[in-house]
């Protein structure tokens, strides 16, 4: 695929480190945050800067070379490293810089949300992301980034203003609602398809102290729980987020003893409205839902929400996704969500329901990639274990209980949060903004080269 003088003039080009497997940290920069996933790339190449980035592109693409790029590495079937070929890894590009005036922040490639809500927290500001902070900017943004604040502000995309991206051509160019907009249309949900991004623009909104966190009630509430829940959540006010989920309390503090290990019902909240509103509108919740068993809901400091569950989810876990969107959540539906939900198979295995109306609806289903614009929620079902063993026993319930609910869901699932199922998934979730996705492919992608992903295939390359 490549000689060693070859490999000797990619060295002398590129900044940062170039790892193949005879390196020390080889096998530490092949690992991904599933553990599930154990692949073994020729060469590892950790971008410095956009030079880095285009000398790599080239070198993957002159040598034939599967090519995996590699924001964040939080993605559940590891589509940020592969088999045999090259992991472009942004890790090294990880520069943010705010501009407190213009209220927006410019993000490298290979941040993660944590890094960029440090930075913008300074100035009691923030851009949507999602609901964990190692999660990486890059893949979560370019599959449409649904997270706490969707409801408030929008998706992440909705929210990203221009991208700088290297075209497999080994072209630099920056899209926006001004430039390339066919290519900023297609970046905002359409993954990884087009190019390396290796900066983010975004819009940034005054958030600081939040009124939020954790309320949990007792499993045998789950489906009045559920029901009240999603009347409320279908018309709240804008400034309120709460994702539902069906969990294991986890056996450490702050947990009451006496909730150790028990299967409960919670809704995590966030409400940036000020607080005497917030407060308020907390007590009226306390009172419609019922007291919480446990109750961590109060102000807490956007960053502090952002990362509460990191410590519950650290890398190296093993991981699998099932996933769909709802318009509405029938009884049919709680009655499913709730029998299979008291069956979680390990401590770390969950389902949430994440709200996306509010904010998210006022864009139009064709006005990005992103296309699910009239459902109310993205559901996720996440078999967790940091025990293989407990692998086929997990893959198996997430299994059982998307096949039990799919038929009540809304024609597709949340990219960024399935595994790799292969081309009807991906068609499924753009529907009607297939087509032009892959016009855009063809225009900036024809041969492929960048496949490892939720692949959109350019129209050459269809059977
Ligand atoms: C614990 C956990 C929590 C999560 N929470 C949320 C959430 O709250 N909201 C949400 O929307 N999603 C969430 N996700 C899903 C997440 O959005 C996806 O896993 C996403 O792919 C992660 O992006 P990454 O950059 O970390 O991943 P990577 O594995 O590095 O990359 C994923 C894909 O994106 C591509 N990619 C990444 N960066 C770039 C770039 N700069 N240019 C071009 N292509 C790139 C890669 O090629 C690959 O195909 C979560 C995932 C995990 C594991």
């Amino acid at each position: 695929m490549f000689t060693p003088d070859e490999l000797k003039t990619l060295r002398d080009a590129f900044r940062g480190p170039l790892l193949g497997p005879e390196d020390d940290g080889y096998d530490a920069s092949r690992q991904v945050y599933n553990a599930m996933i154990d692949r073994h790339p020729r060469l590892i190449a950790r971008c410095s800067d956009v030079a880095d980035v285009m000398h790599g592109v080239g070198f993957a693409r002159d040598h034939g070379l599967p090519l995996a790029v590699r924001g964040g590495a939080h993605n559940g079937p590891g589509l940020g490293v592969c088999d045999d070929g090259l992991v472009l890894d942004l890790g090294g590009m990880r520069g943010v810089r705010v501009d407190p005036g213009a209220g927006t922040v410019r993000v490298d490639g290979g941040c993660t949300w944590g890094e960029v809500d440090h930075a913008t927290s300074a100035f009691g500001l923030a851009t949507p992301s999602g609901f964990i902070s190692t999660t990486g900017v890059g893949g979560l943004t370019l599959g449409g980034g649904i997270g706490y604040l969707s409801r408030t502000y929008g998706l992440t995309v909705d929210n990203l203003l221009s991208v700088d991206i290297v075209l497999a051509d080994g072209r630099f160019l920056t899209a926006s609602a001004d430039e390339n907009e066919d290519l900023f249309w297609a970046v905002r949900g359409g993954g990884g398809n087009f190019g390396v991004a290796t900066s983010f623009e975004f819009r940034l909104h005054p958030v600081d102290v939040v009124h939020g966190g954790p309320m949990l009630w007792p499993f045998d509430r789950a489906r009045e729980l559920m029901r009240t829940w999603h009347d409320y959540i279908i018309g709240a006010p804008e400034s309120i987020n709460g994702w539902f989920g069906l969990v294991t309390v986890p056996p450490a503090p702050p947990f009451p003893e006496e909730h150790h290990l028990q299967k409960m019902c919670a809704v995590v909240w966030c409400d940036t409205s000020p607080t005497p509103e917030a407060e308020a509108r907390f007590a009226s919740i306390r009172r419609e839902f019922g007291a919480p068993a446990i109750d961590f809901a109060g102000p807490i400091p956007w960053t502090t929400l952002q990362s509460l569950f990191d410590p519950l989810y650290p890398p190296g876990l093993h991981w699998y996704w099932k996933a769909d969107f709802f318009d509405t959540l029938s009884d049919e539906v709680i009655d499913l969500t709730v029998d299979h939900g008291s069956r979680l198979p390990t401590m770390h295995s969950t389902m949430h329901l994440y709200p996306i109306n509010g904010a998210v609806h006022r864009v139009g289903p064709s006005e990005t990639a992103f296309r699910f614009r009239n459902a109310n929620f993205a559901q996720v079902i996440v078999g967790v274990d940091p025990e293989p063993a407990n692998t086929d026993r997990m893959i198996a319930w997430a299994r059982d209980y998307w096949n039990a609910l799919h038929p009540f869901a809304a024609g597709g699932a949340y990219l960024n949060m399935i595994m790799d199922e292969g081309p009807d998934p991906v068609k499924a979730a753009y529907g009607g903004n297939y087509d032009r996705l892959v016009a855009v492919k063809d225009k900036y992608d024809p041969e492929n080269l960048f496949r490892i992903n939720q692949n959109i295939l350019p129209s050459s390359m269809v059977a």
